[in-house]
């Protein structure tokens, strides 16, 4: 009997309301009891004397001589101590609030003793005692697994349970991965690599057994990602982009500037993307100030050249503003109408705007989240550019496709996302990277300093302005204290409008009305105002080039991440540029983060190093993270049997027999059930 089948009721001792308990832990089947696998495991096997360290858990075995004696305080608290002799080493033992062991223990007899160790006071208290020979010998034999549990369930008996469901039904586990692969690297058995999961025997075996759940898993994941995205690139509803390279050329030729080497490569991969049947679902990754704009123009203007309207979606309002205008620049000379679309425009604007997407006026539509809500018809809809956004998920995808649009889509992020996450989180998708940067381009120094220099910043702020260029003041703000942060960004404000009066001061946050944002915004741009004091709201994509100096206030609270994004908003010119964190931190952390910032600009290498301090789980901070929970593989830790499985997944999949293989044909109804899992997201 398949142990997916059987439901968990069938174990002895768990009746309706324990399988209730389970349920909430995810387990309802004998297969998910048996792949519940525990966080940790305690390690009660015995160790010589001279191994133990201070401070650590110990397990010793020896005799114990003298007497025992037993000691109360008050009611409720209690202390047994004796004496335990170790390989001719005399140790003290003490149990707190074990009275009922007094009786059990006496000298001369062999014990095995697990505990905190004190090697200055050569003192084990005591958490676990093994009295019988039988106790002692299971101690010995294997690391016991902790689990987590809730309600009622203990550790255990989800332990003894397991057992069960191995003796009952582990000859019942199918195997999933193809022969080939488990010969290949040696796996070992489906259900024997379950088990050691559980009882390991030693660290050996269990590393075997974890190496092989972790190949399993990893695999189908990516198995999983590798046929969405085939999917996509076969499916005949994509829309085949037609123009001629002859036709992009004026725009190409009529830039400012020639496209960097890897500018170049990546709008060829778009470009045959576009022009391919399916529809194309692409992420590009660059750097800030990388140039990923004029790559976003050249896509859209192919679409215009299709006969097909284009959409640019960016998840603020400023930038939003800033988008259009650039895109403007480029576009409009050739011909382009090109329309905003944002939640605040007034009902009138709204009408207007709508109504020429609807019936094909707007060639390109430039706009937030309302770009893709209800309401929004597109004529003819040819390509989705998502601006720093991580995920414009797989719901929005759904949500347009449901409207019987395949546009082609391509997700442009300045976040470097290191290769694990990136085929993780993004494996369904084709990925490019501009990992070059334009011509000219001078590293930002960066400088950390303690807040009692500000004078200094304030005359650095100074000096760069009299040069002609200038600087950004970025002041953190975050929820919890905003009062007090909008007063801090306030004060620098006042501060800075009378020590550096010969300049024009701004302020930006994200209270202020969008008009009144716009317009210091635009103050900024063309230099009338040359210091911006500004919350965050800067962070993402602004750009002008004249700004050489970015100072920020309280650098500590701000990730590495966030910190890399807002000096990548200096240096995006040909004149030097210095980031100033002004900070103390409090943490070791924070220093380790201000220490980076100094010691490199490269975006992957920063975007490492945060994921050492932060894990995976918290690198895309609380947007739609798109990572998937794995219950063995850690994406630290386990790269390399990523990238083995992530190849054999692929050539699994692209082999022209997969589909017949009848040894095969539990993977296919399992990717049948995945695809339409995903079919069914909203
Ligand atoms: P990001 O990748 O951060 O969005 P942008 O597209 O805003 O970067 O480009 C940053 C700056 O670099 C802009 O001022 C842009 O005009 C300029 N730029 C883009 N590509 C090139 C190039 N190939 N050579 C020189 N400057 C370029
Ligand atoms: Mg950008």
């Amino acid at each position: 009997m398949n142990p997916e089948q059987v439901p968990i009721t069938r174990l002895e001792g768990v009746g309706e309301a324990r399988a209730q308990d389970l349920a909430k832990m995810g387990i309802k089947s004998m297969l998910d009891l048996m792949m519940y696998f525990p966080y940790r495991y305690e390690d009660y096997r015995i160790q010589p004397i001279h191994t133990l360290e201070h401070d650590q858990r110990a397990t010793v075995r020896g005799t114990i001589y003298g007497p025992v004696s037993l000691a109360w305080f008050g009611k409720k608290k209690s202390r047994i101590s004796a004496k335990l002799e170790v390989e001719g080493i005399q140790l003290t033992l003490v149990w707190f609030n074990q009275p009922y062991l007094k009786n059990k223990l006496h000298a001369g007899m062999s014990i095995v003793l697990s505990g905190k160790w004190d090697r200055h006071r050569l003192q084990l208290t005591v958490e676990r005692t093994f009295l019988t020979a039988e106790e002692q010998k299971r101690a010995q034999g294997q690391l016991e697994p902790v689990y987590s549990v809730s309600g009622a369930i203990k550790s255990y008996s989800l332990r003894k349970w397991i057992k069960q469901a191995f003796v009952q039904y582990g000859r019942s586990v199918k195997e999933v991965l193809p022969t080939e692969l488990v010969d290949r690297y040696k796996l070992m058995g489906r259900a024997e690599a379950m088990y050691r999961l559980h009882f390991p025997k030693d660290q050996y075996i269990g590393e075997l057994g974890r190496r092989r759940m972790v190949y399993e898993e990893l695999f189908l994941y990516q198995l999983k990602l590798v046929a969405w995205r085939e999917q996509n690139r076969t499916v005949s509803t994509g829309i085949e982009h037609q123009f001629t390279d002859e036709l992009l050329k004026p725009l190409i030729d009529g830039l400012p500037f020639p496209l960097t080497g890897a500018q170049n490569r990546v709008v060829k991969e778009i470009l045959r993307d576009m022009r391919a049947v399916g529809a194309m679902n692409r992420l590009v990754q660059g750097d800030v100030g990388s140039g990923k704009t004029v790559v976003a123009a050249i896509a859209l203007y192919a679409s215009y050249l299709s006969g097909y309207q284009g959409a640019m979606m960016v998840p603020t309002e400023i930038l939003a503003e800033q988008h259009l205008q650039s895109l403007t620049e480029l576009l409009a000379p050739l011909g382009v109408t090109l329309v905003p679309l944002t939640g605040r425009m007034t009902v009138g604007e709204k009408r207007e705007a709508l109504a020429s997407i609807a019936d094909g006026l707007a060639d390109i539509v430039v706009g937030t989240h309302a770009l893709i809500q209800e309401g929004v018809d597109y004529a003819k809809l040819g390509l989705v550019i998502t601006d720093e956004q991580h995920r414009f998920g797989v719901k929005q995808r759904a949500h347009l496709r449901a409207k019987g649009e395949t546009p082609d889509v391509l997700y442009m992020t300045a976040t470097p996302i290191p290769r694990t996450l990136s085929i993780t989180a993004f494996g369904d998708m084709d990925v490019s990277v501009i990992d070059e940067m334009p011509r000219g381009r001078q590293p930002v120094q960066t400088h950390w300093v303690k807040p009692s220099t500000w004078e200094k910043v304030i005359s650095f702020i100074d000096q760069a302005c009299s040069t002609g260029h200038q600087a950004y003041v970025i002041c953190p703000l975050i929820e919890e204290s905003e009062k007090v942060d909008l007063a801090n960004a306030h004060e620098i404000y006042e501060q800075l409008k009378v020590v550096l009066s010969q300049y024009q001061i701004g302020l930006l946050h994200g209270k202020m009305a969008a008009r009144e944002k716009d317009e210091v915004m635009r103050a900024y741009a063309a230099n009338d105002v040359q210091v911006l004091v500004s919350t965050t709201v800067v962070e993402v994509g602004v750009n002008v080039p004249n700004a050489t100096v970015m100072v920020i206030y309280d650098a500590n609270r701000f990730g590495l991440a966030q910190l890399h994004q807002l000096r990548g908003r200096v240096g995006r010119g040909s004149a030097a540029a210095t980031c100033i964190l002004v900070a103390d931190p409090n943490s070791e952390n924070g220093v380790e983060r201000m220490r980076v910032m100094t010691e490199t600009t490269d975006g992957f290498e920063i975007a490492r190093r945060d994921l050492e301090l932060r894990g995976p789980g918290d690198f895309f901070g609380f947007k739609q993270s798109g990572l998937p929970e794995f219950k063995v593989a850690d994406l630290m830790e386990d790269v390399q049997i990523l990238e083995t499985a992530r190849n054999d997944a692929a050539t699994l999949l692209r082999a022209d027999d997969f589909w017949q293989r009848t040894d095969l044909a539990d993977l296919h109804q399992w990717l049948q059930a995945e695809e339409a899992k995903r079919e069914n997201v909203d």
